[in-house]
């Protein structure tokens, strides 16, 4: 098409933009009703939608019939209309505004026609995304190394070769290497994704352009799919570069097979946007795509074939060295107490994500601060950590003396379960101090990270579970729902034991899926076995947890002068750390009494 012929195109559909609007305008002449019956409509949930102006307002119906009335008092009606989800849009009452801006439509339609006639005469693509208020503004110079991301070796060595390409394309393209075009960061949340894209770009010090994927994913259709083409002639005007897309899932999940949540068009053509440019490069372009998920399972295949997300790099939870390595980062920021173990904080937390790490280096120093120290130490960490994954202590709740005494036995009954069972994690803190929603804790820390268990190790989680149920019912001879959430996690460990390990004797080493997860969370209860065997599988799990309850009763009655030394404590220190435990139980094992050298070790600390 030439140019004139576009040109001739664009005014006359401005042309026909101009009648039509016309025509509606004509048809808009709602009839009027009562405000009292308007309020009735609304009250019976009969209107859809109400259109507000001034003190007017045109109510459309459930059939899509509108009329207009007159509401005397705005501020009462609304909340009402609010209540029935009514959809409510509003304009000010300036009448002449109103009409000014109707009489204006045409001529701006006409203008816009012009604008963009204009605009393709120049050879520009017409652009509605732009001057939605955000452009890709790089940042200047981004300060992240691969230094300040930790614990990270293995997807490191596979990224410094993406620093290589950017900074030394020659290279690459001589050897007839391919430049990497697209890189998928899957991972957990705070594992350091978004991190280490900012890192690439620093170590290759190129501009940084990021975006979330829901950013894209806007009110009006066509705007996702314009910004995705924005953002990349951005980005190759500023090649060599970084593009980031956070949660590319939000744009890129599978594609709906006519699924039930509606239209997903808009996200469907930002995707198809994407999936157009990233396969349109020139090879001189060297503009990186990287990209984040925690849910790589529900990418659309389609952004995962050859030349887009083709390498896809797995940032895995750190282990226990990770997590020193990042400790150790963000250590760096604030002013350590000497002689903090780092290793032994790392130790204690297990399952962190960098992102965790970070925010408690922060709460410590914000305790330490709190407590006016010159440096965090080690006590500062330990209560940042409890004060992140339990709430803070309530120390001014008043638990009566009954409650207090039950808590005690009943947490020395995990400790001591735990202590006297072999290959179980090791007792870090028993407290009586109740925490969020806790009365107690007994706080266990494994010596490693463990990623495979034992059917012993197993089985003994299910006692010390248990063993706070057993130490009251052995005490006071009665049971209280202080217990439930440890019910709750022993049978969860038993029916797993059983179900999902295989390893239950009666049954054997089948695998018997209880539940499989929903895509979308939800769970579809299928059941691939008979009823017969599900009788059997309830029996097991029955039996397996009689079994624990029986053995651990036995346990705790055989050793209750451990149990009522350690309550004791409890009782009077309130908190009961590793080492305090450790004399415990040696004055039990000794048959000594235990306050001596408890408040001899306190006098040292
Ligand atoms: P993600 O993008 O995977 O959700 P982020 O990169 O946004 O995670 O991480 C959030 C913050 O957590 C980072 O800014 C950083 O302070 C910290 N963090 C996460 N992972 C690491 C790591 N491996 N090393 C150092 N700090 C980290
Ligand atoms: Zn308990």
């Amino acid at each position: 098409m030439s140019q004139i012929q576009t040109g001739l195109l664009v005014l006359l559909l401005t042309f026909l933009g101009v009648v039509g609007y016309n025509v509606y305008l004509s048809e808009v002449t709602p009839v009027e009703r009562s405000y009292s019956e308007f309020i009735e409509l609304v009250k019976e949930n009969k209107i859809k939608a109400v259109h507000l102006k001034g003190g007017a307002v045109v109510a459309t119906d459930l059939q899509e019939h509108s009329f207009s009335s007159y509401i005397p008092d705005l501020q009462t009606v609304l909340p009402l209309l609010k209540k029935q989800q009514i959809t409510i849009t509003a304009e000010s009452d300036a009448e002449s505004w109103g009409g000014f801006m109707k009489s204006m439509l045409p001529i701006m339609l006409i203008l816009g026609g012009y604008l963009i006639f204009s605009r393709n005469q120049q050879g520009g693509k017409p652009d509605f995304g732009k001057g939605k208020g955000k452009s890709f503004h790089p940042k200047k110079k981004i300060d992240v190394s691969f230094d300040d991301v930790a614990g990270i070796s293995e997807a490191r060595l596979e990224l410094v070769e993406v620093v290589d390409s950017l900074t030394n394309p020659e290279k690459f393209s001589t050897l007839g290497g391919y430049i990497p075009k697209g890189i998928l960061l899957q991972g957990s949340p705070g594992t350091g994704k978004t991190l280490l894209a900012k890192a690439i770009a620093g170590e290759a010090s190129v501009p940084f352009y990021s975006i979330g994927g829901s950013d894209f994913v806007e009110m009006f259709v066509g705007v996702g799919a314009s910004r995705v083409r924005e953002l990349f002639t951005e980005a190759k005007r500023n090649a060599p570069c970084i593009i980031f897309i956070d949660e590319i899932d939000a744009i890129g999940g599978k594609r709906s097979g006519g699924n039930a949540s509606g239209s997903n068009d808009e996200r469907e053509q930002t995707l198809n946007a994407l999936l157009v440019e990233m396969d349109g490069f020139d090879s001189d372009e060297t503009v990186i795509i990287i990209a984040a998920t925690n849910r790589p399972d529900m990418l659309d295949p389609a952004l995962l074939r050859p030349g887009r997300f083709d390498r896809q790099v797995t940032i895995a939870l750190p282990d226990v060295k990770g997590r020193r390595k990042i400790l150790e980062v963000h250590a760096k920021k604030i002013v350590m107490a000497r002689g903090t173990d780092l290793s032994d904080i790392a130790r204690s937390i297990p399952g962190f994500s960098g992102a965790e790490i970070a925010n408690l280096v922060n709460e410590a120093a914000l305790m330490a601060a709190r407590k006016n120290k010159t440096a965090v130490d080690t006590l500062d960490f330990e209560e940042a950590k409890d004060k992140i994954s339990l709430g803070l202590e309530r120390k001014n709740v008043v638990i009566n003396e009954k409650d207090r005494r039950v808590t005690a036995y009943h947490e020395a009954g995990h400790a001591i379960t735990a202590k006297l069972l072999p290959d179980t994690d090791p007792v870090r803190k028993i407290t009586i101090i109740p925490r969020g929603r806790a009365l107690g804790l007994t706080q266990q820390v494994p010596l490693d990270d463990r990623y495979t268990y034992s059917r012993e190790y197993l089985i003994n989680r299910i006692k010390i579970l248990l063993g706070g149920r057993v130490a009251e019912e052995i005490v006071f001879a009665h049971q209280t729902t202080g217990a439930s959430n440890d019910i709750v996690s022993a049978t969860d460990i038993a029916s797993r034991l059983v179900c999902e390990f295989g390893m239950s004797d009666a049954l054997g080493p089948v695998a018997y899926s209880q539940e499989q997860d929903g895509f979308l969370g939800g769970t579809t209860s299928s059941k691939p076995y008979s009823e017969k065997t599900a009788e059997r599988i309830d029996h097991e799990i029955s039996a397996l947890i009689e079994q624990c309850y029986n053995e651990t009763y036995e346990l705790l009655t055989n050793n209750n002068k451990f149990l009522h030394k350690l309550a004791e404590a409890l009782l009077v220190n309130e908190t009961v750390d590793f080492e305090e435990f450790e004399i415990v139980h040696q004055c039990y094992i000794n048959e000594i009494k235990i306050e001596e050298n408890l408040r001899h070790k306190r006098r040292e600390g």
